[in-house]
């Protein structure tokens, strides 16, 4: 059996880092699911995490020769308020491997038991948390949306008590860091300038290597932070994703979405919709993750100060100007992004608005958000077949006449019909880890073990864009009995 290429470059940043720490044993683990493709590109085939010879490893009662696990320490603002002390409470980072192509990556198991930052949590996790982890990590990676990854999952043997006594689990997710914004602001509000130096160094020695070389590389690194916020932060608008607890600790330094908690896609269209159950005051709907990622931002920006001038004032101009910076750069995505969606690759300045309009229709009519740019994608320049875009709004008068509108605008274009639904296609996914699918998936494990419901999501999961034969289901809007109103983080 091969080694486990471990290199444990955080551990070596030293104990004002993390606490080291073994994983709790569980009693009965069992394989859910095991993810061949991502362990193969990690080069762990033949290794002690392959498949089900992984199992005690995923579930944290045996540490893989070469690991050395611990719990990071962070901060962080949870919906506004500044919080001191966080930090893994119920995950462990076994350490860094590196991968065929050269690149470090953070294996991470979350649901390890207590940890010296779990305050008056279990450190467990609760099966239906895990499958909808697994699935909408890898459903994103498969949209192309920047995201930690889903390794395995498995089940505990033993029960966990929230509400009320649940299957216990264990998901190994994987990244290409776990630092967050709020690892930098838990050395700020310490005073430990010498700590937060060597995490800024950490993460441009790893993850941003280009950046050495540039004058200022910690001002290089909050503009690549901000540009790489921006660019995902407009990926979710597109997809009508909302992560549901953007707090600072939740915002991840490499620009992957991590902690994938009360998470969830829009059905039909509402522009500040909120799902999460502990989002009382909608700071994290939908429309506001562009907002809130340049408040994150800020606060980010805040720890580097005096990494990028001596001088404070000097220092907050020059930040100041680079999260301005945020509004064009998240604007440019967004809008490169949406006229993808329409199948418009010139420029015209009406075009935003021509968006607006859309998005205005399909709030007021109440139309499927994946499903209107799925079937405007299969749309002629000359109207015919236009009933199953029409069937998704309450009304088809406002609808009809923006198609219309539509049509000119794409006389512009001057590509034929066949090229623009390929492209189209290519990024108005068919399938969405929609809510009443995850619901639906989490029942069936958690009430009478049956896996099968989570495995044929997540196998239609995996192309997202493509038309599935026999798949229709998975398309569909939720019937009124079907839509979750609301999402549950579980912890
Ligand atoms: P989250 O909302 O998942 O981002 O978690 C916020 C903080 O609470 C993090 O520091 C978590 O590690 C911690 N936490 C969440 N759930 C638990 C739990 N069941 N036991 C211990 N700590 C937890
Ligand atoms: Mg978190």
């Amino acid at each position: 059996m091969k080694t486990i290429p471990f290199k444990n470059s955080y551990f070596d940043l030293g104990s004002a880092f993390y606490q080291s720490i073994t994983p709790s044993s569980v009693r009965n683990p069992q394989l859910i699911v095991y993810n061949e493709t991502l362990g193969d590109e990690l080069g762990l085939a033949e290794t002690a995490l392959n498949a089900s010879a992984g199992v005690s490893i995923f579930a944290g009662n045996q540490v893989p020769e070469g690991a050395a696990p611990l719990a990071m320490a962070y901060s962080g603002h949870q919906f506004g308020q500044f919080n001191p002390n966080l930090g893994d409470g119920r995950a462990i980072l076994l350490g860094q491997i590196v991968t065929p192509s050269g690149h470090s990556k953070d294996l991470h198991l979350k649901g390890t038991g207590q940890t010296a930052f779990s305050r008056n949590g279990d450190g467990r996790a609760a099966l239906g948390p895990v499958l909808r982890e697994y699935l909408v990590s890898e459903a994103m990676a498969r949209l192309g949306v920047p995201t930690t990854r889903a390794l395995a999952a498995v089940t505990t043997g033993e029960k966990v008590i929230r509400d009320r006594v649940l299957p216990g689990a264990i998901i190994t997710r994987v990244a290409a860091s776990f630092v967050r914004i709020g690892t930098f602001e838990h050395f700020r509000a310490r005073g430990d300038q010498a700590s937060l130096l060597r995490l800024a160094d950490y993460v441009i020695e790893h993850h941003y290597p280009d950046l050495k070389e540039s004058v200022n590389p910690y001002l290089s690194l909050l503009e690549s932070v901000i540009e790489g916020q921006a660019s995902l932060i407009a990926r979710w608008m597109q997809l009508g994703f909302i992560h549901g607890v953007m707090n600072t600790d939740n915002m991840s330094i490499l620009c992957e979405t991590i902690d994938y908690g009360p998470c969830a896609f829009l059905d039909h269209y509402t522009h500040d919709q909120v799902f999460s159950s502990i989002d009382h005051y909608g700071r994290y709907a939908y429309n506001n993750q562009p907002k809130i990622g340049l408040w994150n931002l800020s606060r980010f920006a805040e720890c580097l100060l005096d990494l990028i001038d001596q001088d404070t004032a000097v220092a907050v101009d020059i930040a100041k100007d680079r999260l301005e910076g945020f509004v064009h750069s998240y604007q440019k995505h967004w809008l490169t992004g949406m006229r993808a969606k329409l199948g418009l690759h010139s420029e015209y300045d009406q075009d935003q608005g021509l968006i607006e309009e859309l998005l205005d229709i399909m709030a007021n009519d109440e139309a499927d958000f994946t499903q209107t740019f799925y079937q405007l994608s299969s749309l002629g320049l000359e109207p015919s077949n236009d009933q199953l875009m029409l069937a998704l709004f309450d009304d088809a008068e406002a609808i009809t006449h923006w198609i219309a509108k539509w049509r000119q605008r794409l006389r512009h274009e001057g590509t034929a019909d066949r090229e623009r639904h390929t492209l189209m296609h290519q990024v108005n996914p068919a399938y969405i880890p929609r809510n009443h699918l995850i619901e639906a998936a989490i029942r069936a494990a958690e009430d009478s073990g049956d896996f099968s419901v989570f495995h044929a999501l997540r196998q239609v999961l995996q192309k997202p864009y493509e038309h599935q034969p026999g798949a229709e289901a998975y398309l569909q809007p939720p019937q009124p009995h079907q839509i979750v109103h609301r999402t549950f983080c579980g912890t």
